[in-house]
């Protein structure tokens, strides 16, 4: 027996009697008969929950690591739900800023924010501006000098730990682009410069190991190594400069497949708040959740275009989205579930290659999925924990349209982005 585990659905998804799939009450079928596919499905309770459990996690402050996910339903929901919103970028902030979203509530990061950036979060005087290098500090201190209002500042210390993920996503070890090193010294010129800058307001530190990390052993080193900082560096404060914060990023893993188990977030902020008293530091303890708010509240719903069948070698199954709509496998070959909404708890005892509808071999869903053996052309086929880094990471390639995003939440649908389309491809063509 091999059906689709359950606690990789969203909270609120349930199967009725005939095995069909539902979504805070909407049968997931109707919903891709009504905006067509593909289609992200999110389940709003879920994120709204996975919002309180970081709060509660972070009674200091959290915030919701936009880049996951971001529109403005979604930037609307966690203002509401009393998130900070981690930006980085000033399309980000331009966005949240847009749904309404007040700057005071924004966390600006990027390792290498333009002036026009800068200037922009300087004026809206957003909440907090996360610096990541010497340079970015000469921008600050030249705006300033222009009459701008000094932002407060957490620096971005690189405490030179390698979390163990996809290279890709580890952020943290001392062969970095992000942040000031440790181990090379520049994190403590950084602290005396911006400390002695009547251009910053220093508010503290913040550490970002990775992302899709498990063991919480990864975020225990971080406060070991941020507690000798802070310890050298808590007396000298000033005017503009203290050492009240640290911001542990986010990085929490999630689930993808059968096998696979996270902590919570619960736990998570349980044992980061722990590590960091034990490590002797008594800074506020704030973080910036991405994956693990949003990630599994959404599944993705495809149509099954063509099944081919080579003896001895595989089944492809193709669908019509693909790397344009996920480009996770392909970047990171990440693994994901495959089952028939209309068929939820169905056994799935054959094995095929999910791919998408794009020019080339890579363009690869689900290396090896599983579904019921009577699949056909037509049906309606998922992949769950589709909610972080797929509409965010997507693309136009080979022009196909962006799909559209659906939330639903007590036995209504409410389409937050509407389907692209061909037209919309033509709009910056001049
Ligand atoms: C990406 C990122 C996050 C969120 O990471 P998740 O793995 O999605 O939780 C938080 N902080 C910073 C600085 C990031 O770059």
């Amino acid at each position: 027996m091999s059906v689709l585990p359950a606690q990789l659905l969203p909270d609120n998804a349930s199967v009725t009697a005939d095995g069909r799939l539902q979504i805070a009450g909407v049968d997931i079928l109707e919903l891709a008969r009504e905006f067509g596919t593909p289609l992200f499905v999110h389940d709003e309770d879920h994120i709204r929950a996975r919002c309180r459990q970081a709060r509660e996690a972070f009674p200091d402050g959290v915030a919701y690591a936009s880049k996951a996910f971001l529109c403005r339903a979604i930037a609307e929901l966690a203002h509401e739900e009393g998130m900070h919103i981690d930006v980085a970028s000033g399309g980000e902030m331009h966005l949240a800023l847009q749904a309404g979203v007040p700057a005071d509530r924004l966390v600006l990061h990027g390792n290498n924010k333009s002036t026009a950036e800068l200037r922009y979060a300087l004026e809206q005087r957003v909440h907090r501006v996360v610096v990541d290098s010497f340079d970015e500090l000469d921008r600050i201190e030249a705006l300033v000098a222009e009459g701008l209002p000094a932002p407060r500042v957490l620096l971005r210390i690189t405490p030179g730990v390698k979390a163990n993920t996809h290279e890709f996503i580890q952020t943290g070890q001392d062969d970095s682009k992000f942040g000031f090193g440790v181990r090379v010294g520049h994190a403590d010129r950084a602290i005396e410069r911006a400390a002695a800058s009547p251009a910053i307001e220093l508010v503290g530190l913040h550490a970002h190991v990775g992302s899709q990390v498990f063991e919480v052993g990864s975020f225990e080193k971080v406060a070991e190594v941020l507690a000798g900082i802070f310890a050298r560096f808590q007396a000298k404060t000033g005017p503009n400069a203290r050492m009240e914060e640290l911001c542990i990023g986010g990085g929490l893993g999630v689930a993808y497949v059968e096998g696979e188990a996270d902590c919570g977030i619960v736990e998570w902020g349980q044992a980061v708040r722990r590590a960091c008293a034990a490590a002797g530091i008594s800074a506020k303890i704030t973080a910036e959740p991405g994956r693990s708010i949003i990630a599994s509240s959404a599944i993705t719903l495809y149509t099954v275009g063509t099944i081919k069948d080579i003896p001895g070698v595989r089944t492809y199954v193709s669908v019509d989205g693909g790397m344009s709509d996920n480009p996770r496998p392909v970047l990171y070959g990440s693994g994901y579930e495959t089952f028939l909404p209309r068929a939820t708890d169905a056994d799935r005892p054959k094995t095929i290659r999910l791919v998408g509808k794009h020019c080339e071999s890579g363009d690869l869903l689900v290396r090896e999925g599983l579904v019921p053996a009577d699949i056909r052309v037509g049906d309606i086929i998922s992949t769950p924990v589709t909610g972080a880094y797929g509409y965010s990471l997507g693309s136009n390639y080979n022009k196909v349209p962006r799909p559209a995003v659906v939330f639903v939440k007590d036995g209504q649908a409410r389409q937050v982005i509407r389907r692209e389309t061909w037209d919309d491809l033509l709009r910056l063509d001049c």
